[in-house]
């Protein structure tokens, strides 16, 4: 049996001490207790990492300040519309999910299309047709509502412009990422990824990110390492984050760290890709890079307590 272990991760982005209040930052740290302890109670049970990234994934894509599930950023119509993924390492099966509107958990209805759709990718309404038939919770417009969100869609609704979950119009350069995700061992040796956003606020023409992208925001492989990422998408996307990390591992031996902190703090920072990914690889070691000011973070590994950070 291995020691198990588990990260998580609610965005990166411009988040500064001095932009938060005592009591945010108290929600924000008591969310991603929360959400690790759900997912370490699974692991420590001998449960599956496939079904800890799931349950910690719920549990941030449940708490109204990320970018997920209930919080997820408005569209330019003032809709939602939602993307997930999720992968297992021991077989490379992988489900991903986007542009969905009224799916409780996102992250549920990808793994529901890694188990039983016969595909690996859903999109739109036909994607919810297929939630419902598979009994999964499904939400009104209302669900997902909530008032920040919205007052940041108000601020740019009438521009061109689409924000990286809640960069403020008073707060130019800011970028805040509000995505989740949660990478996990079991005691079996098996690595799983899960990721789950509303992608970005304002948003048009049914514009999709890296999150469920299998190899740009979100990778398992029990061979190397599970990723998921959080940062500008369209950069995440180009540069292949996730699979790039897990190839230097494999065809270049290099350790999780030194992967990690080649792709996000060089590659990423000299292309223009602002961000952050959480990792673990197949010994239950733990990255957590980021090249923005901050980054909502937990970890856990077997025996120890949780670890939980916010800023650099
Ligand atoms: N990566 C996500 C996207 O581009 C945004 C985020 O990380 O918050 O849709």
């Amino acid at each position: 049996m291995k020691k198990f272990s588990i990260a998580i991760h609610g965005g990166a982005g411009t988040i500064l001490p001095a932009l938060m209040t005592p009591q945010k930052e108290l929600a924000y740290r008591t969310a991603l207790n929360e959400a690790i302890r759900q997912g370490s109670n699974i692991l420590e049970k001998g449960g599956s990492s496939i079904d800890a990234v799931e349950s910690a994934v719920i549990s941030l894509e449940d708490f109204p300040l990320f970018n997920a599930g209930k919080g997820a950023v408005f569209t330019n119509t003032g809709t939602h519309e939602m993307d997930a993924s999720i992968m297992y390492g021991l077989n490379l099966n992988a489900g991903a999910v986007s542009g969905v509107s009224h799916v409780k958990n996102p992250v549920t209805l990808a793994k529901c299309v890694m188990e039983k759709s016969g595909h690996v990718y859903l999109s739109g309404k036909e994607a919810e047709i297929f939630a419902e038939l598979n009994k999964l919770s499904l939400e009104a417009n209302a669900y997902f509502y909530t008032e920040e969100r919205f007052k940041q869609w108000q601020d740019v609704k009438d521009s061109d412009t689409y924000q990286l979950d809640h960069t403020d119009k008073s707060e130019q350069g800011e970028k805040k990422f509000g995505t989740v995700g949660a990478v996990a061992l079991d005691q079996h040796g098996n690595l799983a990824a899960a990721t789950s956003t509303g992608g970005m606020t304002n948003k048009k023409f049914g514009r999709v990110g890296d999150t469920p992208i299998i190899g740009a925001g979100t990778y398992a492989n029990n061979d190397t390492c599970a990723i998921s990422c959080t940062g500008h998408g369209e950069y995440f996307i180009r540069a292949v984050v996730a699979y790039d990390i897990s190839c230097l591992m494999e065809y270049k031996g290099l350790s999780l760290q030194a992967a990690c902190n080649y792709v996000v703090k060089d590659k990423l920072v000299k292309f223009g890709g602002e961000g952050g990914l959480i990792a673990i690889d197949k010994y239950g070691n733990i990255e957590l890079p980021f090249n923005s000011d901050g980054m909502y973070r937990a970890s856990l590994k077997e025996g120890e307590s949780p670890v939980i950070a916010i800023y650099k």
